[in-house]
């Protein structure tokens, strides 16, 4: 673990560069594996699957087996826009509406209101808008995460500003920054207490986050995800059961999956991805993956040597 105000030493880079490239995989297999069962209930699911356990495509969308989906697709616009250029709202705004035009395979509403306003009109940020409070923008925040390892001021600026792209909404923020924070803290192997205490922290702020009793709503409003993320991520023992826990609870799979496969990958480490979950991805997103992932630390703050602040 790197402990907080310690610069990190050669090794300790090496592991967060390990848990930064689970990050990004772990959203990737969880955006996979819950496609399938994305808008299902509970039951269907299991009447259909039982459990699903393995990425299998299909769902609304007909995905092939390992087929990524929009949440994915976001995360990597914004992870190609800070490798290549560093933080620039306007360079991730126009690598959106480029990916837009490429007729993607899924879009969620919000995004798509958010991304044809900055089409039209050249603007970074949505006013604040009541419908805003959906998933959209927290289902891509890992990789400003990783790109400001060791500064959580860093963090809160770049994980909101992403965000008012297309959401605009403390809800949605809030989700952001705890995402965020919890894949620094995972990233530089902070114990779950540390995890488990910053939930706490957030939800006794944000009491909308609350997740126990855990109601089990999992639908695109980002309240019901993060109580779906949290519930499951805090509540099971590796990285695997963690997925497939948050995805058999159905609704906005996919995304949960997403968000649940950053926080736990970088949590548990690369060690713990299943191994037949990684074979079903594309090679080509499996090497840019690594690459990327390598690049957004070596330009966090962390990476250039800065101790950690969390
Ligand atoms: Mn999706
Ligand atoms: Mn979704």
């Amino acid at each position: 673990m790197l402990p907080t105000g310690a610069c990190p030493s050669p090794d300790a880079l090496a592991d967060v560069r390990e848990r930064a490239y689970a990050t990004l995989l772990g959203s990737a297999l969880g955006d996979a594996l819950g496609a399938t069962v994305e808008f299902c209930t509970q039951s269907e699911i299991r009447a259909q699957y039982g459990v699903l356990r393995k990425i299998v495509g299909g769902g609304w969308l007909r995905l092939k087996p390992g087929e990524v989906t929009d949440d994915t697709q976001m995360s990597l616009c914004i992870a190609r826009s800070l490798a290549a250029v560093g933080w620039s709202p306007s360079d991730i705004a126009e690598r959106f509406a480029a990916w837009f035009k490429g007729w993607p395979v899924d879009v969620g509403n919000t995004c798509r209101r958010g991304i044809a306003r900055y089409i039209n009109h050249g603007t970074l940020a949505g006013p604040f808008n009541e419908g805003d409070a959906g998933n959209g923008a927290a289902m891509r925040v890992a990789p400003v995460a990783l790109a400001t390892l060791a500064d959580g001021r860093l963090l809160e600026r770049w994980a909101v500003e992403q965000g008012h792209i297309t959401h605009n909404h403390p809800l949605s923020d809030a989700a952001c920054v705890l995402i965020g924070r919890l894949i620094h803290m995972g990233c530089t192997g902070q114990p779950r207490e540390r995890l488990q205490r910053k939930v706490e922290d957030v939800v006794a702020k944000f009491p909308p986050f609350r997740f126990s009793p855990f109601r089990g709503l999992a639908t695109a409003y980002v309240v019901d995800t993060m109580q779906t993320v949290l519930h499951h991520f805090l509540s099971t023992h590796s990285f695997e059961e963690c997925l497939v826990a948050t995805v058999n609870q159905g609704g906005d799979a996919d995304t949960t999956g997403a968000i649940a496969g950053a926080i736990a990958g970088a949590f548990y480490g690369p060690a713990q991805l299943p191994e037949h979950w990684v074979r079903k991805l594309a090679p080509a997103l499996l090497y840019e993956i690594q690459d990327l992932s390598g690049h957004l630390v070596e330009r966090s703050p962390l990476g250039h040597g800065q101790p950690v602040v969390m």
